[in-house]
Protein backbone atom coordinates (compact mmCIF):
# COMPACT_ATOMS: atom_id res chain seq x y z
CA UNK A 1 0.00 0.00 0.00
CA UNK A 2 1.61 3.15 -1.00
CA UNK A 3 1.93 5.64 2.19
CA UNK A 4 1.17 9.32 0.41
CA UNK A 5 2.27 10.70 3.95
CA UNK A 6 5.82 9.63 3.09
CA UNK A 7 6.18 11.15 -0.05
CA UNK A 8 7.08 14.67 -1.46
CA UNK A 9 3.99 16.26 -2.22
CA UNK A 10 5.01 16.22 -5.92
CA UNK A 11 5.27 12.71 -5.97
CA UNK A 12 1.85 11.66 -4.21
CA UNK A 13 0.24 14.31 -7.04
CA UNK A 14 1.80 11.63 -9.39
CA UNK A 15 0.53 8.76 -7.83
CA UNK A 16 -2.76 9.93 -6.95
CA UNK A 17 -3.31 11.56 -10.21
CA UNK A 18 -2.44 7.71 -11.55
CA UNK A 19 -4.73 6.17 -9.15
CA UNK A 20 -7.68 8.29 -10.62
CA UNK A 21 -6.48 7.84 -14.37
CA UNK A 22 -6.42 4.23 -14.07
CA UNK A 23 -10.26 4.32 -12.50
CA UNK A 24 -11.76 6.51 -15.01
CA UNK A 25 -12.24 9.29 -12.44
CA UNK A 26 -12.10 13.23 -13.44
CA UNK A 27 -8.39 14.47 -13.43
CA UNK A 28 -10.34 17.36 -11.16
CA UNK A 29 -11.30 15.32 -8.21
CA UNK A 30 -6.85 15.66 -7.57
CA UNK A 31 -7.46 19.01 -6.50
CA UNK A 32 -9.87 17.92 -3.66
CA UNK A 33 -7.96 14.65 -3.02
CA UNK A 34 -4.32 15.98 -2.32
CA UNK A 35 -4.82 19.08 -0.17
CA UNK A 36 -6.38 16.66 2.56
CA UNK A 37 -2.95 15.09 2.91
CA UNK A 38 -1.27 18.14 4.13
CA UNK A 39 -3.04 21.61 3.66
CA UNK A 40 -6.23 20.45 5.00
CA UNK A 41 -5.59 17.28 6.52
CA UNK A 42 -8.18 14.34 7.55
CA UNK A 43 -7.43 11.95 10.15
CA UNK A 44 -9.21 8.97 8.31
CA UNK A 45 -10.30 9.28 4.24
CA UNK A 46 -14.55 9.01 5.27
CA UNK A 47 -13.68 11.86 7.11
CA UNK A 48 -13.38 14.19 3.59
CA UNK A 49 -16.81 14.99 3.67
CA UNK A 50 -16.25 17.07 0.42
CA UNK A 51 -15.15 13.97 -1.37
CA UNK A 52 -18.51 11.38 -2.51
CA UNK A 53 -18.85 8.60 -0.80
CA UNK A 54 -17.69 5.76 -2.94
CA UNK A 55 -14.20 8.02 -3.71
CA UNK A 56 -13.80 8.30 0.59
CA UNK A 57 -14.01 4.33 0.76
CA UNK A 58 -12.20 3.57 -2.56
CA UNK A 59 -9.56 6.36 -0.72
CA UNK A 60 -9.62 4.60 2.33
CA UNK A 61 -8.93 0.92 0.79
CA UNK A 62 -6.29 1.83 -1.37
CA UNK A 63 -4.52 4.70 0.93
CA UNK A 64 -3.71 4.33 4.78
CA UNK A 65 -2.95 7.10 6.30
CA UNK A 66 0.08 7.20 9.08
CA UNK A 67 -1.28 8.24 12.27
CA UNK A 68 -0.26 9.32 16.04
CA UNK A 69 -1.74 8.41 19.02
CA UNK A 70 -1.96 10.87 21.51
CA UNK A 71 -0.26 9.37 24.84
CA UNK A 72 0.13 12.43 26.76
CA UNK A 73 -0.39 16.20 26.27
CA UNK A 74 1.59 18.44 29.21
CA UNK A 75 0.74 22.07 29.47
CA UNK A 76 3.51 24.57 31.24
CA UNK A 77 2.41 27.48 32.98
CA UNK A 78 4.49 28.83 30.55
CA UNK A 79 2.60 28.31 27.74
CA UNK A 80 5.14 25.31 26.46
CA UNK A 81 3.26 22.16 25.33
CA UNK A 82 4.49 19.29 25.12
CA UNK A 83 3.25 15.44 23.44
CA UNK A 84 4.23 12.11 23.67
CA UNK A 85 2.51 9.89 20.66
CA UNK A 86 3.07 6.84 19.98
CA UNK A 87 3.46 4.86 16.52
CA UNK A 88 1.65 2.01 15.25
CA UNK A 89 4.77 -0.60 16.34
CA UNK A 90 4.56 0.88 20.23
CA UNK A 91 7.66 3.22 19.62
CA UNK A 92 6.88 6.40 21.37
CA UNK A 93 8.22 9.82 20.32
CA UNK A 94 7.66 13.57 21.22
CA UNK A 95 7.20 16.94 20.11
CA UNK A 96 7.07 20.21 22.11
CA UNK A 97 5.39 23.19 20.94
CA UNK A 98 6.76 26.48 22.14
CA UNK A 99 4.50 30.21 21.59
CA UNK A 100 6.22 33.13 21.39
CA UNK A 101 4.48 36.09 20.56
CA UNK A 102 2.70 35.62 16.68
CA UNK A 103 5.44 32.73 16.40
CA UNK A 104 4.71 29.03 17.98
CA UNK A 105 7.76 26.69 17.12
CA UNK A 106 7.12 23.12 16.95
CA UNK A 107 10.37 21.12 18.17
CA UNK A 108 9.70 17.53 16.30
CA UNK A 109 11.62 14.15 16.87
CA UNK A 110 13.33 12.34 13.49
CA UNK A 111 13.90 9.15 15.30
CA UNK A 112 12.62 7.13 17.89
CA UNK A 113 15.51 7.08 20.66
CA UNK A 114 19.11 8.09 19.64
CA UNK A 115 22.73 6.60 19.15
CA UNK A 116 24.88 9.29 19.98
CA UNK A 117 24.88 9.12 23.67
CA UNK A 118 25.74 12.99 24.29
CA UNK A 119 26.02 13.22 28.28
CA UNK A 120 23.35 15.87 29.06
CA UNK A 121 20.29 14.31 26.93
CA UNK A 122 17.62 12.21 28.12
CA UNK A 123 16.97 10.41 24.62
CA UNK A 124 20.54 9.77 24.73
CA UNK A 125 20.30 7.98 27.51
CA UNK A 126 17.11 5.58 26.50
CA UNK A 127 19.62 4.69 23.53
CA UNK A 128 18.71 4.15 19.40
CA UNK A 129 15.42 2.87 18.78
CA UNK A 130 14.70 3.66 15.39
CA UNK A 131 14.34 5.91 12.27
CA UNK A 132 11.25 7.51 11.88
CA UNK A 133 9.76 7.65 8.25
CA UNK A 134 8.85 11.05 6.61
CA UNK A 135 5.16 10.28 7.24
CA UNK A 136 5.71 9.79 10.87
CA UNK A 137 8.16 13.28 11.00
CA UNK A 138 5.55 15.31 9.31
CA UNK A 139 2.65 13.58 11.35
CA UNK A 140 3.54 15.76 14.28
CA UNK A 141 2.61 19.19 12.46
CA UNK A 142 -0.36 17.37 10.54
CA UNK A 143 -1.69 16.11 14.07
CA UNK A 144 -1.36 18.96 15.60
CA UNK A 145 -3.18 20.47 12.89
CA UNK A 146 -6.03 18.32 12.95
CA UNK A 147 -6.23 18.60 16.82
CA UNK A 148 -6.70 22.41 16.02
CA UNK A 149 -6.35 24.11 12.79
CA UNK A 150 -5.95 27.68 14.26
CA UNK A 151 -2.35 26.06 16.42
CA UNK A 152 -0.49 25.55 13.11
CA UNK A 153 3.14 25.91 13.66
CA UNK A 154 4.63 29.05 12.39
CA UNK A 155 8.10 27.43 13.10
CA UNK A 156 9.63 24.06 12.61
CA UNK A 157 12.98 22.89 14.38
CA UNK A 158 14.31 19.35 13.92
CA UNK A 159 15.42 19.35 17.54
CA UNK A 160 13.15 16.77 19.10
CA UNK A 161 14.54 12.52 19.90
CA UNK A 162 17.11 11.76 17.56
CA UNK A 163 20.04 12.72 15.20
CA UNK A 164 17.92 14.14 12.23
CA UNK A 165 21.23 13.44 9.57
CA UNK A 166 21.35 9.92 10.64
CA UNK A 167 17.62 9.34 9.15
CA UNK A 168 18.59 11.66 6.00
CA UNK A 169 16.19 9.91 3.47
CA UNK A 170 13.49 10.48 5.58
CA UNK A 171 14.57 14.15 6.62
CA UNK A 172 15.02 15.29 2.77
CA UNK A 173 11.63 14.69 2.10
CA UNK A 174 10.03 16.14 5.30
CA UNK A 175 11.90 19.39 4.55
CA UNK A 176 9.98 19.36 1.04
CA UNK A 177 6.80 18.55 2.84
CA UNK A 178 7.11 21.21 5.44
CA UNK A 179 8.17 23.57 3.03
CA UNK A 180 6.03 22.97 -0.65
CA UNK A 181 2.85 25.12 -0.97
CA UNK A 182 0.83 21.67 -1.59
CA UNK A 183 2.27 20.51 1.71
CA UNK A 184 2.41 22.58 4.96
CA UNK A 185 3.62 26.07 3.18
CA UNK A 186 6.00 27.03 6.17
CA UNK A 187 8.64 29.12 4.82
CA UNK A 188 12.42 27.80 4.25
CA UNK A 189 13.66 30.38 6.59
CA UNK A 190 11.37 28.93 9.25
CA UNK A 191 12.38 25.23 9.25
CA UNK A 192 15.63 24.57 11.13
CA UNK A 193 17.44 21.70 11.28
CA UNK A 194 19.85 20.36 14.40
CA UNK A 195 22.95 18.29 14.31
CA UNK A 196 25.65 17.61 16.00
CA UNK A 197 27.47 17.53 12.38
CA UNK A 198 27.29 14.15 10.70
CA UNK A 199 29.60 15.74 7.58
CA UNK A 200 28.51 13.15 4.58
CA UNK A 201 24.73 14.59 5.34
CA UNK A 202 25.59 17.74 6.23
CA UNK A 203 27.16 18.49 3.09
CA UNK A 204 23.86 17.04 0.89
CA UNK A 205 21.84 19.47 2.82
CA UNK A 206 23.97 22.19 2.47
CA UNK A 207 23.35 21.21 -1.21
CA UNK A 208 19.37 21.99 -0.65
CA UNK A 209 18.64 25.14 -2.48
CA UNK A 210 15.71 26.38 -0.61
CA UNK A 211 16.89 28.77 2.73
CA UNK A 212 16.69 25.94 5.36
CA UNK A 213 18.27 27.20 8.86
CA UNK A 214 21.39 25.46 10.24
CA UNK A 215 21.74 25.03 14.11
CA UNK A 216 25.04 23.10 14.98
CA UNK A 217 25.32 21.45 18.74
CA UNK A 218 28.87 22.54 19.74
CA UNK A 219 28.84 22.67 23.32
CA UNK A 220 32.26 22.85 23.79
CA UNK A 221 34.92 24.79 22.13
CA UNK A 222 37.44 22.54 22.20
CA UNK A 223 38.12 18.66 20.54
CA UNK A 224 38.73 17.15 23.87
CA UNK A 225 35.79 18.79 25.92
CA UNK A 226 33.23 17.92 23.09
CA UNK A 227 34.81 14.48 23.31
CA UNK A 228 33.64 14.40 26.85
CA UNK A 229 30.26 15.63 26.21
CA UNK A 230 29.12 14.12 22.70
CA UNK A 231 31.13 10.44 21.81
CA UNK A 232 29.94 11.93 18.15
CA UNK A 233 33.17 13.90 18.43
CA UNK A 234 35.26 10.56 17.97
CA UNK A 235 33.95 9.97 14.55
CA UNK A 236 33.03 13.46 13.57
CA UNK A 237 36.51 15.85 14.87
CA UNK A 238 35.74 19.99 15.83
CA UNK A 239 38.12 21.15 13.56
CA UNK A 240 36.81 19.18 10.28
CA UNK A 241 32.89 20.15 11.41
CA UNK A 242 34.08 24.25 11.66
CA UNK A 243 35.75 23.36 7.59
CA UNK A 244 32.66 22.44 6.79
CA UNK A 245 30.55 24.80 8.02
CA UNK A 246 32.87 27.48 6.36
CA UNK A 247 31.76 26.12 2.78
CA UNK A 248 28.05 26.61 3.86
CA UNK A 249 26.32 29.23 2.31
CA UNK A 250 23.80 30.40 5.02
CA UNK A 251 24.48 31.39 8.78
CA UNK A 252 24.91 29.33 11.03
CA UNK A 253 23.30 28.81 15.21
CA UNK A 254 25.93 27.33 17.39
CA UNK A 255 23.59 25.08 20.11
CA UNK A 256 25.40 25.63 23.39
CA UNK A 257 24.03 24.10 26.56
CA UNK A 258 25.82 25.22 29.72
CA UNK A 259 26.61 22.15 32.25
CA UNK A 260 28.59 24.00 35.44
CA UNK A 261 32.23 23.30 36.04
CA UNK A 262 31.96 21.29 32.08
CA UNK A 263 32.19 24.25 29.57
CA UNK A 264 30.89 27.80 31.21
CA UNK A 265 34.55 29.28 32.02
CA UNK A 266 35.65 32.63 30.74
CA UNK A 267 38.37 30.78 28.60
CA UNK A 268 35.56 28.91 27.65
CA UNK A 269 33.72 31.75 26.18
CA UNK A 270 36.88 33.37 24.51
CA UNK A 271 37.64 30.10 22.78
CA UNK A 272 34.46 29.64 21.70
CA UNK A 273 34.18 33.33 20.57
CA UNK A 274 37.27 32.31 18.15
CA UNK A 275 35.45 29.56 16.75
CA UNK A 276 31.96 31.43 15.76
CA UNK A 277 33.28 35.25 15.06
CA UNK A 278 34.66 34.22 11.88
CA UNK A 279 31.62 32.17 10.39
CA UNK A 280 29.58 35.20 11.85
CA UNK A 281 27.74 32.55 13.81
CA UNK A 282 24.75 33.21 16.22
CA UNK A 283 25.38 31.03 19.78
CA UNK A 284 22.48 30.01 21.66
CA UNK A 285 23.41 29.81 25.03
CA UNK A 286 20.91 27.14 26.48
CA UNK A 287 20.60 26.45 29.93
CA UNK A 288 21.06 22.40 30.96
CA UNK A 289 17.52 21.26 31.86
CA UNK A 290 17.17 20.05 35.55
CA UNK A 291 16.38 16.61 36.16
CA UNK A 292 17.59 15.73 32.16
CA UNK A 293 20.99 14.36 32.77
CA UNK A 294 22.28 13.02 36.26
CA UNK A 295 25.28 13.90 37.45
CA UNK A 296 25.17 17.59 35.87
CA UNK A 297 24.19 20.90 37.22
CA UNK A 298 23.29 23.71 34.77
CA UNK A 299 25.54 27.08 35.41
CA UNK A 300 24.65 29.31 37.93
CA UNK A 301 22.83 32.08 36.30
CA UNK A 302 25.33 34.81 37.48
CA UNK A 303 27.94 32.49 35.59
CA UNK A 304 25.64 32.14 32.19
CA UNK A 305 25.07 36.05 32.03
CA UNK A 306 28.79 36.61 32.43
CA UNK A 307 29.36 33.91 29.29
CA UNK A 308 26.70 35.76 27.05
CA UNK A 309 28.40 39.69 27.76
CA UNK A 310 32.17 37.40 27.16
CA UNK A 311 30.71 36.45 23.55
CA UNK A 312 28.84 39.69 23.28
CA UNK A 313 32.15 41.64 24.10
CA UNK A 314 34.12 39.77 21.28
CA UNK A 315 31.68 40.70 18.87
CA UNK A 316 29.70 37.48 19.14
CA UNK A 317 26.04 37.77 18.25
CA UNK A 318 24.78 35.65 21.35
CA UNK A 319 21.67 35.24 23.18
CA UNK A 320 21.11 33.50 26.52
CA UNK A 321 17.74 31.67 26.14
CA UNK A 322 15.13 30.96 28.59
CA UNK A 323 14.61 27.35 29.95
CA UNK A 324 10.80 26.30 28.74
CA UNK A 325 8.86 24.01 30.20
CA UNK A 326 10.80 23.44 33.30
CA UNK A 327 7.45 21.94 34.87
CA UNK A 328 6.65 19.56 31.85
CA UNK A 329 10.00 18.12 31.48
CA UNK A 330 10.20 19.53 28.47
CA UNK A 331 13.74 18.49 26.79
CA UNK A 332 14.19 15.85 24.62
CA UNK A 333 13.50 12.41 25.27
CA UNK A 334 12.34 13.70 29.09
CA UNK A 335 8.91 12.74 28.78
CA UNK A 336 8.95 9.36 27.59
CA UNK A 337 11.90 8.17 29.85
CA UNK A 338 9.37 9.77 32.45
CA UNK A 339 6.12 8.28 31.39
CA UNK A 340 8.70 5.24 31.06
CA UNK A 341 9.80 5.00 34.54
CA UNK A 342 6.47 5.58 35.76
CA UNK A 343 4.71 2.31 34.17
CA UNK A 344 8.11 0.69 34.87
CA UNK A 345 8.18 -0.55 30.97
CA UNK A 346 11.47 -1.05 30.02
CA UNK A 347 12.28 -0.03 26.56
CA UNK A 348 12.46 -3.56 24.97
CA UNK A 349 9.25 -4.06 26.26
CA UNK A 350 6.61 -1.98 24.16
CA UNK A 351 8.73 -2.86 20.85
CA UNK A 352 5.60 -5.28 19.29
CA UNK A 353 2.97 -3.81 21.51
CA UNK A 354 -0.06 -2.43 19.20
S1 LIG B 1 21.46 15.71 22.10
FE1 LIG B 1 20.59 15.05 20.13
S2 LIG B 1 22.27 13.86 19.18
FE2 LIG B 1 22.79 14.01 21.36
S3 LIG B 1 21.91 12.13 22.28
FE3 LIG B 1 20.34 13.78 22.45
S4 LIG B 1 19.04 13.50 20.66
FE4 LIG B 1 20.95 12.40 20.26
Amino acid sequence: MTDLLSLTPDAARDALGDWLAVRALPAYRLKQVLPRLWQRPVRRWPDASDLPADLRGALDEAFALTALQLVTRQVSSDGTEKFLWKLADGEMIESVLIPEGKRRTLCISSQAGCALGCVFCATGQMGFRRNLSAAEIASQVRELILLDPEQKPTNVVFMGMGEPLLNWGAVDTTLTILNHPDGFGIGARHITVSTVGILPHLARFARRAEQFRLAVSLHSPTPAGRLALMPIEKKYKLPDLLQALTAFRRRVTFEYVLIAGKNDTPEDADRLATLAAPLGALVNLLPLHPGGAPGLTPSPRSQMLAFERRLKSKGVEAVLRRSRGLDISAACGQLRVEVETRRKVRPQEHAHVE
